[in-house]
């Protein structure tokens, strides 16, 4: 299939996707993503979520993991399904681990040309910074006394993806209940743990990559032309206003608010509903 197809030696099956999402989102958010992107990279996506959900799992099978991570939006509730992915990333075999939320769309092949120019056994961090300067926090030393760090970390709302051989290096941090505890040093979201602990503990360091989108950022600045390139997109509010990429159809912004299926017939205009859509 054409999902399976190399850019390079590196195909989609080298790559584990995981999309974090929670139960209220089920429906309005996952519904969306398997209606679009995930239908193009089936095999190398799973979804973690925090609910047992019987709609879900028809439609993913055993690609919905459902985490007993508590349904808080809490770091310690965040935290434990940021180890779940880890976990199952690093079970999988896979070369490289890639993080969504349910808000991104995703481009596979866009995805795998990037992927294709880094060494999956090169210690390799991508993403998009969140901030354009280090972070910095307080870690809790075992002597209860505090020393400042600082690290760039990937925004967790735009996607980043990791190398097997630097995930492996990151186990005794980020494996299990020790991303918990990781976490908790530092007091900081999953995302910022996940900066720590390769920057201040493994010694590697963030690849900052402009194909990488959230939707803190203003999304219609992207050129329409350049759509078909990006590895991640999205759509959320910014600045107490609806953010998301400019394209002017085939569905008008009340079909498809979030513009992710006008952007997936852009993508792929022979799907049977894009057709439909275009008046065929
Ligand atoms: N999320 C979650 N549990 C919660 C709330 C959110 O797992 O209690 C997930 C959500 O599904 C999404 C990510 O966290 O994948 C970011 O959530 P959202 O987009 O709502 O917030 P943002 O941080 O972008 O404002
Ligand atoms: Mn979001």
């Amino acid at each position: 299939p054409e999902e399976y197809r190399t850019q390079g030696s590196l195909t989609l099956g080298d790559v584990f996707i995981a999309v974090k999402t929670t139960k209220r989102f089920h429906q309005s958010r996952m519904e969306l993503l398997l209606d679009t992107w995930i239908t193009r990279a089936r095999e190398q996506t799973y979804v973690f979520t925090d609910e047992e959900d019987d709609a879900l799992k028809r439609r993913m099978g055993d690609h919905v993991v459902f985490t007993n991570c508590s349904t808080e939006h809490s770091h310690p509730a965040l935290s434990c399904k940021m180890a779940a992915e880890f976990d199952a990333f690093l079970a999988s075999g896979r070369s490289w681990f890639c993080h969504l939320d349910d808000d991104n769309y995703l481009n596979p092949q866009a995805l795998l040309q990037l992927l294709s120019s880094y060494s999956p056994t090169r210690d390799v961090y991508l993403g998009k910074p969140s901030l354009n300067r280090p972070i910095r926090a307080s870690e809790t030393l075992p002597n209860n006394q505090t020393k400042s760090v600082h690290f760039w970390f990937a925004t967790g709302g735009a996607g980043f993806c990791i190398s097997q051989k630097l995930a492996r290096k990151m186990v005794p941090w980020a494996s299990g209940r020790n991303f918990l505890s990781t976490s908790e040093l530092i007091r900081l979201p999953d995302d910022c743990t996940m900066g720590y602990i390769i920057e201040c503990k493994v010694g590697g360091q963030l690849l900052p990559n402009a194909l990488f989108h959230s939707h803190l950022e203003n999304l219609q600045l992207i050129p329409t032309s350049r759509l078909t390139q990006q590895v991640t997109l999205s759509y959320g509010v910014f600045e107490n206003k609806l953010n998301v990429i400019e394209l002017s159809g085939p569905f008008s912004p009340q079909e498809d608010p979030s513009r992710f299926r006008s952007l997936h017939c852009h993508l792929y205009p022979d799907t049977s509903w894009c057709l439909q859509a275009a008046g065929w």
